[in-house]
């Protein structure tokens, strides 16, 4: 029989593996505008997902780039990268797309 934490440990990743699943299922949903913002405004890549990017301008001692996080954007630069009027414009945009992600995981968990 194995360890009480062993199977602990085990359902958790199973729980955290179906819980980024669905995340992820949600946000595929979303319009492509809410699915950019959001990528945006929370610091991940929008084509791969990673929250981290290689810096070309940043070299380690070995000519390699330096990995760094992914820096969140502020809704005005959000506003202006969408052409909105508005930092409140871009700020209610993410907040509905955020809305519909809670919704889809409200069943969940
Ligand atoms: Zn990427």
């Amino acid at each position: 029989m194995p360890e009480a934490s062993s199977v602990i440990f085990s359902f958790a990743d199973n729980m955290k593996g179906e819980l980024y699943a669905r995340l992820w299922d949600a946000y595929d949903k979303l319009e492509y505008t809410e699915r950019m913002m959001l990528a945006q405004r929370l610091g991940f890549c929008f084509d791969c997902r990673s929250t981290f990017y290689m810096d070309y301008d940043d070299l380690d001692e070995y000519g390699d780039p330096k990995k760094k996080p992914i820096k969140p954007m502020m809704y005005t630069d959000i506003a202006t990268d969408h052409e909105y009027s508005s930092a409140n414009t871009a700020h209610n945009k993410c907040e509905k797309a955020l809305d519909k992600i809670r919704k889809a995981m409200k069943n969940l968990i």
